[in-house]
């Protein structure tokens, strides 16, 4: 069969955008009230009741939730974090920010989740707080996690940036505990830039409150629209992370589709594991053994340079030159120059981070693809490689 590429690039990713998202932030702009106010509290109330959270506060992004996160649990020099390389360099870089040192452990090589055995074993008396990433939208095995720190003293901090939605055992993420998401374009539902922490410790939630609004006792809405003293004193000194209302007015809108959202997610994921099935070297990730309902934030494929005649740059190189785009998500932060040359670590650490470093890939998913788009990839898939393998100068 011919292959014919396609007119248009598809982007690995592009937000859902509604009619009714539109009009949910032109009204904002129409308001006379743009920044933080009714539709923050909004979006703070509707995620606290999809997730059953108590407590619920969103910021200007998923990293500065965490910046927050890490001032109020006081993590700071003499402290360590453990967690994953493979994740987003945002939370390890804070880590280093803050004069703490991240103590990292390596994920299954298949599901790129940390599991609690190596969470355990990188414990020691100056571990301050856990990470665990569900990544790409699939839980971590969080039961003997959340035991294991309750039994030392150890905060745990969901990285949930692409989890919002998914469940574990039958529960939301953010039912329990607390969790960190962002509402980045990328992510399930988006706010333009945002992020979120939801807890169920009352006391964090009201220092945090204060931590994202200069250290005061109220923000700008609640003493302008209710009218309290426009003297509200500083209680400590803090920072200034607080979400407009023309970004909040967007994460209203799209919470109400964020089933909608994950269910074309799923289709999608299903449609391309068919297709991909007969297609040698190209191995997606797999699903976790526990009961869960996954968010499909990414789609994640391994390019087995032995087995399909070219490596995952190159894979990228030749699906851009006919219109696919594509991701990496990630690159582990411990092969990242600056770790390399400032953390180096043993040889042959972390391999299955490693490992996958080398070789993951993240195909187009995004709900407003069509199953021709995905057929499309595919097809595009399959015409890279029936040309390779190649030699590296017809690479270039
Ligand atoms: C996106 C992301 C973050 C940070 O979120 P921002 O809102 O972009 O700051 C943190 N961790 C992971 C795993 C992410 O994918």
């Amino acid at each position: 069969m011919i292959f014919h590429p396609r007119a248009e690039f598809l982007p690995f990713c592009r937000p859902s955008i509604s009619e009714e998202d539109i009009a949910a932030v032109e009204s904002v702009l129409r308001s006379g009230w743009i920044t933080t106010g009714p539709q923050v509290a909004a979006l703070e109330e509707s995620i606290a009741r999809r997730t059953g959270a108590p407590e619920c506060l969103v910021f200007t992004s998923g990293t500065a939730a965490m910046h927050l996160l890490f001032v109020a649990l006081g993590i700071g020099p003499g402290a360590e974090v453990v967690g994953p390389s493979m994740t987003w360099v945002s939370t390890n870089n804070l880590v280093e920010l803050c004069g703490a040192r991240n103590v990292f452990v390596d994920v299954d090589r298949n599901t790129l989740l940390a599991s609690p055995e190596a969470v355990e074993e990188a414990i020691t008396p100056r571990t301050k707080a856990i990470i665990p990433v569900h990544y790409g939208g699939a839980p971590c095995d969080m039961d003997p996690i959340r035991s294991l720190a309750q039994r030392r003293g150890i905060h745990v901090i969901e990285d949930a940036a692409h989890a919002i939605g998914t469940q574990y055992r039958g529960r939301e993420i953010g039912s329990a505990g607390t969790c960190v998401y962002s509402l980045h374009p990328i992510k399930t539902i988006t706010t333009g830039e945002g992020g979120v922490i939801t807890t169920h410790d009352r006391e964090l939630a009201d220092r945090l409150r204060r931590l994202r609004f200069h250290g005061l006792a109220a923000d700008a809405f609640q003493r302008g629209q209710q009218g309290r003293s426009p003297q509200v004193e500083v209680q400590e000194p803090g920072f200034k992370q607080n979400l407009p209302d023309m970004n909040a007015a967007l994460g209203v809108s799209q919470m109400k589709r964020l089933d909608a959202l994950i269910e074309r997610r799923e289709e999608i994921t299903l449609r391309y594991r068919n297709l991909l099935a007969g297609i040698d070297g190209i191995e997606p990730l797999s699903d976790p053994a526990w009961p869960h309902r996954h968010a499909r934030h990414l789609f994640i494929v391994r390019v087995h340079p032995e087995r399909a005649g070219l490596d995952r740059d190159t894979f990228m190189a030749e699906l851009k030159k006919v219109n696919i785009g594509t991701g990496l998500h990630f690159k582990a932060s411990h092969v990242h120059r600056w770790y390399r040359e400032n953390r180096p670590l043993p040889a042959g650490a972390l391999p299955n981070a490693t490992w996958n470093s080398e070789r993951i890939c993240t195909l187009p998913m995004f709900p407003d693809m069509t199953d021709d788009d995905v057929d499309g990839v595919v097809a595009a898939i399959r015409h890279v490689l029936s040309r390779a393998p190649m030699t590296t100068g017809a690479r270039t």
